[in-house]
């Protein structure tokens, strides 16, 4: 009886994985991760918030990671969809948590005041963290420079985090981003400043670059959106939206940057 009784049980346990089994001896070459891209957001309040925010409710990240200490943590399984970026494109690929890694980092954003809007800026030890975090996510999904991106990139009618106090040049002297040369930047300027290229040439290089933008030529208000947004990661120090002589040498020298890859 007592045997009866193991073997049923045994029976149970195997129905349990549909008596489904593999054999794993073989593996396909071609493969890679579902990971294409790192989006990068700031929470816009402090730590317990943000992890209240992110737990409980309906938005999420993989990471947060906390100004003072640093610390990491990891709200969901890489494996899985965070629910971070939204209604978002990149480089012709639609509503991105399916394909990223969403880290979010704890910083109030900005607050507005009669003298303009103010930004807080990240802690440094906040950063170092990140770019331990960025290193070990790029290296275990053999992602190529370039695939950190902002949040402001894929959704910038709607986001501006990290904002342009987030220091990208930092990340790209950790070699984890390509920056475009300064020297070759003044250069493309000057030839710019003679003769500013059209509003359809800003938009078609913006699109190139991976932004969803309008192409119809004309300055409105979701061009000038995907201008700030180019200008708060290169240029951080004027983003206006305008298409000036410096934004078209970044974007002329991105695209060539690009082609070299
Ligand atoms: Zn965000």
């Amino acid at each position: 009886m007592k045997y009866i009784v193991l073997s049923v049980f045994a029976l149970l346990l195997a129905g349990c994985s549909s008596g489904l089994r593999f054999d794993d001896s073989y593996t396909a070459t071609g493969q890679n991760s579902r990971v294409q891209y790192i989006v990068l957001h700031y929470t816009s309040t402090d730590l317990a918030r943000s992890l209240q925010l992110l737990t409980e409710e309906e938005v999420s990240s993989h990471y947060l990671i906390g100004e003072a200490p640093a610390t990491i943590y990891r709200l969901v399984d890489e494996n899985r969809r965070a629910w971070h970026a939204g209604d978002s494109q990149w480089q012709g690929r639609t509503w991105l948590n399916s394909t990223t890694i969403g880290i979010e980092l704890v910083n109030q954003g900005f607050y507005d005041t009669p003298s303009g809007r103010h930004w807080q800026p990240f802690a440094p030890a906040q950063i170092d963290a990140l770019i331990v975090l960025l290193k070990d996510i790029m290296q275990r999904h053999q992602l190529a420079p370039g695939s950190i991106i902002a949040h402001s990139d894929i959704a910038p009618q709607r986001k501006v985090d990290p904002g342009p106090l987030f220091p990208w040049k930092r990340l790209a002297d950790a070699g984890l981003l390509s920056w475009p040369d300064p020297t070759e930047v003044a250069r493309q300027q000057m030839l710019f400043s003679a003769s500013l290229p059209s509003v359809q040439w800003f938009q078609e290089q913006l699109a190139r670059q991976g932004y969803l933008v309008p192409r119809h030529g004309e300055l409105d208000e979701a061009t000038r959106n995907v201008i700030a947004a180019l200008q708060m990661k290169y240029r951080p120090a004027r983003y206006d939206g305008e298409p000036d002589a410096q934004t078209a040498a970044l974007l002329m020298v991105l695209a060539k940057m690009a082609a070299q890859h």
